[in-house]
């Protein structure tokens, strides 16, 4: 592609053949206001723009690029599975590997299917817990999001709900009355909604975590309470951890928190930037799909061996580097400077932050559940955002997502960060 080609002309290209002229809505910038730039190139912790803009970047495509961009032990491995071939159609050994690692990083988990998103991922757990459990409904939680399958896109975060539209065009009623929306870190409506529906929710789906509004913790006791509720009513309990699995700790949410699941979704850090997801848990559940058991699933390109190359060296990696504490430490002090600023400024900020994701909330109200994110000025943020932008540091386009760090973000980019951050906030 010529270098010479502009965002502005690409993306005015783009509208005329693309939705929106985007693959996936909030890279349109829609709720931050003006036109998304494109990029030409990633390494560590820089986008390089379609106009020659270095941006270093707190979005680390939306959670997969832990060791920042283009790290070469990824693209050594894709290059060596690619030099064997791109998909067979059978069985593959990458596949083989992949599974006996996932499974080692997530104890819960005694059984694993690949899949290509994390959309199918939470799609395929929810119809193995329902034919599991012979139930139809399943509860979810406001703010929580886990793809865009019709059961799921209910009072959804992400950008179901930048765009305004938590529950989507084309979903029908009647599947959308099979999915309870709960508050999260509220155990008692999941207590009472349990009782309501006496024998019929097949599956709690939550994010453990939630990175989908931007990023919200479960309060202490929480998720113990829900496991335990769970438990107690034969429903299956589907920790979607297509975020936090690998990025908050090598086990994710559950090994942080202590709490055995009966499923996990997996997605983002497990593609190392290829497309990925999977999905598993207890194998007495996991044996119920097909070709053992009743409940069908199935992929063209699942456990393609480039995605799983590519994942498995990114796997090895975490184990090699333990990078935790590290991105632990960035995370801290990207946080500590926003406040700082903020308080300097008499501005009311919420920095709710675990490793190497946190978010910045302009309001007064602490942080724990989809009304109190919806509680932070969005005007004030998208002023923000622009500020940092025309600075060099690209920052997630919504006041309702996350932002990334990977260990590429040690070191220079996360000082020249900070100053950026603190001179936006200073001038809001
Ligand atoms: C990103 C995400 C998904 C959807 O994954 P895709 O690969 O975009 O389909 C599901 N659940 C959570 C928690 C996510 O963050």
């Amino acid at each position: 592609m010529s270098s010479s080609v502009s965002s502005t002309d690409l993306f005015a290209r783009a509208q005329r053949l693309i939705p929106g002229g985007v693959n996936s809505p909030v890279r349109a910038f829609r709720s931050v206001g003006g036109a998304p730039f494109f990029t030409r190139s990633a390494q560590g912790a820089t986008l390089t723009t379609a106009d020659g803009r270095e941006l270093i970047d707190f979005v680390c495509t939306w959670g997969p690029a832990i060791h920042g961009h283009n790290h070469p032990r990824i693209r050594e491995a894709i290059t060596d599975a690619l030099s064997r071939g791109t998909s067979f159609g059978t069985p593959n050994p990458y596949e083989v590997e992949m599974a006996e690692l996932i499974a080692s990083f997530f104890p819960s988990i005694e059984k694993v299917r690949m899949c290509s998103s994390g959309t199918e991922a939470t799609m395929s757990a929810i119809r193995l817990a329902r034919g599991f459990t012979g139930r139809d409904k399943i509860i979810k939680f406001a703010g929580c999001y886990h793809g865009h399958s019709d059961s799921l896109l209910v009072s959804a975060g992400s950008g179901a709900l930048t765009h305004g539209h938590p529950d989507s065009a084309g979903v029908p009623a009647a599947f959308a009355r099979e999915t309870v929306v709960l508050p999260f870190n509220d155990p008692a409506a999941l207590d009472a909604a349990f009782a309501a529906n006496p024998g019929q929710i097949a599956a709690v789906i939550l994010e453990p975590y939630i990175g989908n509004v931007g990023f919200i913790r479960a309060e202490p006791g929480y998720l113990a309470q829900v496991r335990a509720l769970t438990q107690k009513h034969g429903a299956v309990l589907i920790f979607d951890e297509v975020m936090t699995g690998f990025r908050l700790a090598r086990g994710g949410v559950q090994e942080l928190e202590n709490i055995v699941p009966d499923l996990t979704c997996l997605g983002k850090i497990i593609g190392g930037g290829l497309p990925v997801g999977a999905f598993g848990g207890r194998a007495e559940i996991m044996d119920k799909l097909a070709p053992l058991g009743p409940v069908y699933q199935a992929g063209t390109l699942s456990g393609n061996p480039l995605a799983m190359a590519a994942g498995i060296a990114q796997l090895r990696l975490l184990d090699e580097l333990r990078p935790y504490a590290r991105l632990d430490t960035l995370g801290r002090q990207l946080c500590a400077a926003a406040l700082a600023a903020a308080k300097l400024k008499g501005i009311a900020l919420q920095a709710p932050q675990c490793g190497s994701m946190f978010s910045l909330f302009f309001t007064e109200r602490p942080v724990r559940d989809l009304p109190s994110a919806m509680s932070s000025d969005s005007a004030l943020f998208k002023r923000f955002f622009h500020a940092c932008l025309e600075r060099g540091v690209y920052l997630p386009p919504s006041a309702y997502e996350a932002w990334f760090l990977s260990s590429a973000h040690e070191g220079d980019a996360i000082d020249r960060a900070c100053d950026v951050v603190t001179t936006a906030i200073s001038e809001l």
